[in-house]
């Protein structure tokens, strides 16, 4: 178990380092939606496209903690390319995983299962959950 803290804690530190997906465009086919968190000083904004039902796209930017940069950066990478129904089935299970609900274990969270330590820490899920909120708020605009 400790060893696998310890690789989940990795995961999270280099998203942190090395953000993908970083940065917005200026491109009005994306689906903006930008949120704080004022507990901890995350800002955050999140854009994604979505065309012919499946996640094109998803950039993000802002300023925040480590588990709330790194935990937008592991959203993009998990989500594009996804169905858009897919997407919103593992964007349900992670923030379902991070509050303690039950959720569908057969849904692969892939890297973002990196995040389920978080939840012995309830000051920091929202952290961890911000950036996946935002992006479900751009699906509900695309809808
Ligand atoms: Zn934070």
């Amino acid at each position: 178990m400790r060893d696998l803290e310890l690789l989940y804690r990795q995961v999270i530190m280099e998203h942190y380092k090395n953000p993908r997906n970083k940065g917005l465009v200026n491109d009005s086919t994306y689906k903006t939606i930008h949120i704080k968190n004022p507990t901890c000083g995350d800002d955050i904004t999140v854009q994604s496209k979505i065309e012919n039902g499946v996640v094109k796209d998803i950039r993000h930017d802002g300023t925040g903690c480590s588990i709330c940069c790194s935990s937008a950066s592991v959203m993009s990478e998990t989500l594009i390319g996804k169905d858009k129904s897919d997407a919103k089935n593992i964007t349900e299970a992670y923030i379902n995983m991070l509050t303690n609900k039950e959720y569908d274990k057969t849904i692969d969270l892939e890297e973002a299962i990196a995040y389920q330590g978080v939840r012995k820490f309830p000051a920091r899920i929202k952290c961890a959950s911000i950036a996946w909120k935002a992006f479900e708020g751009t699906l509900e605009e695309s809808e």
